[in-house]
């Protein structure tokens, strides 16, 4: 078999790079084939909190996610296929008590604003009449996305791979890449247990499992992969409204010195006629914690917001699922202290998924070296960092766009360049780029 180009992993990085690809290639004579060795969603994706913010540090990542939303947002409509989007906003919580965090956060939305994101910085009275129930102290200070929110992850993969087949990909579940064929510095081919499909380009986006596909033809990269913990508790019981109107369209009002009850009306909590979701997503700087409400599942999912005490993952295909007592104890007294109802609502589920980790936090995206220089036709997107999931349409653009010899639009190259960790001194983004 013969390929236009060849994408490793049917997550969400490699689902929407697929989808990208095709759009751009004649299925004829360049077909697009993705291949994934179990099923769609099987890695990080499928357990991803999938929150949608643009609440980031570098201004960079925040504009991605900006446009990411921005496909995420309209992508019922413009595709009529269904991804859960929930209109619930995000909120970003720092506190005064914080040396430096407060005046921090404030930066960031003030960044944010001049790129065009509709954020604002709310102080803990306004926050109380936007999540009521919410504990805060007078230190509170929150950035607050009205049109952020989340989405299905795996009904997000499943949509953007079928994309990629309307434009006449072939997607080839169950097949594994065992072997990139390199000869004389050039890709030639990716070997499955069928054979060789030959190709003069391919993308690894195999998550987890990036580096040991690269090592095996003499490739390092900095990748480490680690465990987090999720735990989930049952979404509050008299919080669940009927269902909603399957439109997020809604006026906003104006973005300075809104009234009470203007804020209030902005969370609309609606879940695309799965409900409405009962408060905010959560990303609690100041408890080190992130929460979510999933209206597909009825449960409310809670993280931490670092991976310091993350264990390693030597092998990705042995991973151990257990969670611990501890975590779980932590999650629900956490997330209580915020939202004191959920001392009360039963556990939901528990599980461990997997972050892949670069030095600085940030995914490493673009050609690859080897030992002898550059491989040409080889391309990877990986180390996302435990934030990746809101960047795929920019991420599926702007690889297609590289693959393709085409002006990189999506994002500046040079900030996610595999190349750039030889560089003495190593910028560092905060966990999940915050
Ligand atoms: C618990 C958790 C919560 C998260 N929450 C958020 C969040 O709220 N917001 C956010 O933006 N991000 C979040 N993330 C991060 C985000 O989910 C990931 O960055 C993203 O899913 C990575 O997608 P991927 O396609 O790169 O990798 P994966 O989803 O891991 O996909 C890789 C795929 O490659 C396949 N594969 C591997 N090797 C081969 C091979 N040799 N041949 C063929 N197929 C192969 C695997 O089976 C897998 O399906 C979270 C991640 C986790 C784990």
């Amino acid at each position: 078999m013969r390929a236009g180009v060849v994408v490793v992993g049917g997550g969400v990085m490699g689902a929407s790079i697929a989808w990208q690809l095709a759009r751009r290639l004649d299925p004829h004579t360049d077909p697009v084939v993705l291949l994934e060795k179990k099923e769609l969603a099987a890695g990080s994706s499928g357990k991803s909190g999938a929150i949608l913010r643009q609440f980031y540090g570098d201004r960079e990542v925040a504009a991605m996610a900006r446009d990411s939303l921005r496909v995420f947002r309209s992508f019922e409509n413009t595709t009529g296929r269904s991804i859960a989007f929930m209109h619930s906003g995000v909120l970003t919580l720092g506190s005064r008590a914080k040396p430096g965090e407060a005046e921090r956060v404030a930066a960031i939305v003030a960044m944010m604003r001049t790129i065009g994101i509709e954020v604002e910085l709310i102080d803990a009275s306004r926050l109380r009449v936007l999540v009521p129930g919410i504990v805060a102290s007078d230190d509170t200070v929150a950035a607050w996305e009205p049109d952020a929110g989340a989405v299905d992850p795996v009904l997000t993969v499943q949509a953007f791979a079928a994309l990629a087949r309307e434009h006449g990909a072939v997607t080839r579940i169950g097949a594994c890449a065992e072997e990139l064929v390199v000869e004389r510095g050039r890709l030639r081919g990716v070997r499955t247990q069928d054979g060789v499909i030959e190709c003069e380009r391919a993308v690894v986006a195999a998550g987890p499992w990036t580096r040991p596909i690269f090592e095996r033809i003499g490739v390092e990269l900095p990748l480490r992969v680690v465990r987090p913990e999720q735990h989930f508790l049952a979404l509050p019981g008299g919080a669940l409204g009927a269902p909603g109107p399957t439109s997020t369209s809604r006026t906003l009002a104006a973005l300075t010195q809104p009234r009470e009850e203007e804020l209030f009306a902005r969370f609309d909590g609606d879940g695309n006629g799965l409900g409405r979701a009962p408060h905010p997503v959560l990303l609690d700087l100041e408890h080190g914690l992130y929460s979510r409400c999933d209206l597909v599942t009825r449960r409310t999912r809670v993280g931490r917001l670092d991976y310091d005490t993350d264990a390693d993952v030597p092998d990705p295909d042995r991973v151990d699922e257990r969670v611990s007592a501890e975590f779980q104890a932590w999650a629900r007294a956490t997330l209580s202290m915020r939202l004191p109802r959920y001392a009360q609502e039963p556990d939901a589920d528990s599980f461990v998924g997997m972050y892949t980790l670069t030095p600085d936090a940030q995914a490493v995206l673009g050609p690859v070296e080897g030992r002898d220089g550059p491989i040409e036709g080889l391309f990877v997107a990986s180390g996302f960092s435990g934030h990746g999931f809101k960047l795929a349409p920019s991420i599926g653009e702007g690889l297609a766009q590289m693959v393709l010899g085409e002006p990189v639009s999506a994002f500046d190259p040079a900030f996610f360049a595999p190349s750039r960790f030889r560089a003495a001194a190593v910028r560092r983004s905060g966990a999940f780029g915050l």
